[in-house]
């Protein structure tokens, strides 16, 4: 109404709104948006750094302005539903240069890689710096064979 009240009492309102969502979520086109909505949630907060702890993964988020900036870089770009954009370096010149992985085998990878901030890429768990794409793709491809998806 005019003066910001519904014209319905409280209870009903609730009511309606509890069977409007139980409506909805039998629509399959619904649950698949919303699910698509939580990933995408996800992607903006944690993509790029996967820790265990989520505040480790915002920590270095925050901490690291490259990071945040490639995936700015590649936001744009379409990938398959389930599929992952994977950074080999953070620097400028290759924001755009991405993996394009499967989200299990992206998480996987990054249980194996440590990011160094001062070279901007990523070194294996016993300190060898992945210094090329090709040297990335060759430990990603040992670590997780054969699931890299071409774009
Ligand atoms: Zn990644």
């Amino acid at each position: 109404m005019g003066d910001g009240h519904l014209n319905k009492c409280k209870e009903c309102t609730k009511k309606d709104s509890r069977e409007h969502f139980n409506k909805k979520i039998q629509d399959p086109s619904f649950r698949e948006s919303e699910k698509k909505r939580g990933r995408e949630k996800y992607h903006r907060l944690y993509h790029g750094v996967y820790k265990t702890q989520k505040t480790t993964r915002s920590k270095y988020f925050n901490e690291y302005p490259e990071i945040k900036r490639a995936h700015q870089a590649v936001g744009s770009v379409r990938v398959g539903d389930g599929n992952h954009k994977h950074h080999w370096s953070y620097l400028t010149e290759h924001f755009k240069d991405v993996f394009v992985l499967k989200a299990a085998d992206h998480y996987t990878l990054h249980r194996h890689i440590l990011y160094d901030p001062d070279e901007k890429k990523f070194r294996t768990l016993d300190g060898i710096l992945l210094g090329s794409r090709e040297e990335h793709e060759d430990f990603m491809n040992s670590v997780i064979q054969e699931n890299v998806v071409d774009l």
